[in-house]
């Protein structure tokens, strides 16, 4: 049975939208899979935790998708997906031309070597919340068992997150259409 994931990316060297617009394309393309819903595109200052990810603001935003891919297959494709857009393995942590997180799968629980799911610092990146409060407010943390806009109004982040604009056209059409329609 298909599951609902949702899919982070964030990009913040180069061309920011080519490369989320690109990286966008092949998770529509995807076998086994279809695209429910992309949310608009956020300009997010980038923020010093475990990581340097350099000077450039991120472009960051979230897909969601129905796949009966599993998680780990789901994984090495995104990973696939970075390393042919460029992202550079030998320097994870720095610039990135494309990262692609699974924030969630279903409401499946997952701890295992290289792979967690519910992504562990989702709840904690306002650049994550804002598109995820855009394509589904409701949709519940697993673990936390708060909805999305619940943990938007609680997150202490207070790192800037602004639309971007002009939103780039998309070859999507306009990505509120792209939000899943009831009975589809
Ligand atoms: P981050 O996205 O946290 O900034 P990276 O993209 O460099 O960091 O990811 C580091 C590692 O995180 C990857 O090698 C991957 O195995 C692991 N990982 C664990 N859980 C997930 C997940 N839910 N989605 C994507 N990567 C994950
Ligand atoms: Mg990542």
């Amino acid at each position: 049975m298909a599951e609902t994931v949702f899919i982070g990316f964030g990009s913040n060297v180069g061309d920011r939208v080519d490369f989320c617009d690109r990286a966008m394309t092949l998770l529509s393309l995807l076998p086994h899979s279809r695209l429910k819903g992309v949310s608009l595109l956020y300009e997010t200052e980038p923020v010093r935790d475990r990581t340097d990810p350099g000077e450039g603001w991120f472009l960051n935003g979230v897909v969601q998708l129905e796949t009966d891919i599993t998680p780990r297959s789901l994984l090495t494709t995104l990973q696939e997906i970075e390393r042919s857009l460029g992202r550079d393995d030998d320097n994870r942590s720095g610039p990135r031309t494309i990262d692609l997180d699974i924030l969630f799968y279903g409401e499946q629980v997952i701890k295992e070597p290289g792979l967690t799911i519910p992504h562990p610092r989702l709840h904690q990146r306002r650049f994550v919340l804002m598109p995820m409060n855009e394509l589904d407010p409701l949709w519940i943390h697993p673990t936390l068992k708060q909805s999305a806009a619940q943990l938007l109004a609680e997150v202490e982040d207070q790192s800037q997150v602004h639309l971007l604009f002009p939103q780039p056209s998309t070859r999507y059409g306009s990505r509120p259409a792209c939000s899943s329609q009831p009975g589809t």
